[in-house]
């Protein structure tokens, strides 16, 4: 199986920006806006592809490197902003593609 570590980085520097910042404390945290704020944030970050037990060390790893990455905190940060300023919960990835 084949993980794409990228995900879990953005999964987790999402839950520390959403937990440590009191300016999003409004922002909808329903699946369907976690899940926009990371499809948008993962398009403009490299994946990090790894498969078996071997390659999840290198993902921890990887993590661990990335954790405090500007660029990827940055992304995160704009797919936040993006996402809260056009909520819309009918499939709102609609209007960030094409
Ligand atoms: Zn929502």
């Amino acid at each position: 199986m084949v993980k794409n570590y990228a995900e879990k980085l953005v999964e987790r520097i999402l839950e520390n920006l959403l937990e440590n910042n009191s300016e999003y404390a409004h922002i909808c945290r329903c699946d369907d806006c976690m899940d926009d704020i990371k499809a948008k944030a993962l398009n403009n970050i490299k994946p990090f592809y790894i498969t078996g037990k071997i390659g999840e060390v290198y993902g921890e790893y990887f993590m661990r490197e990335c954790q405090n990455s500007t660029n990827i905190v940055i992304e995160v940060t704009k797919a936040i902003e993006h996402v809260n300023s056009n909520r819309n919960h009918d499939n709102s990835f609609v209007k960030y593609v094409g």
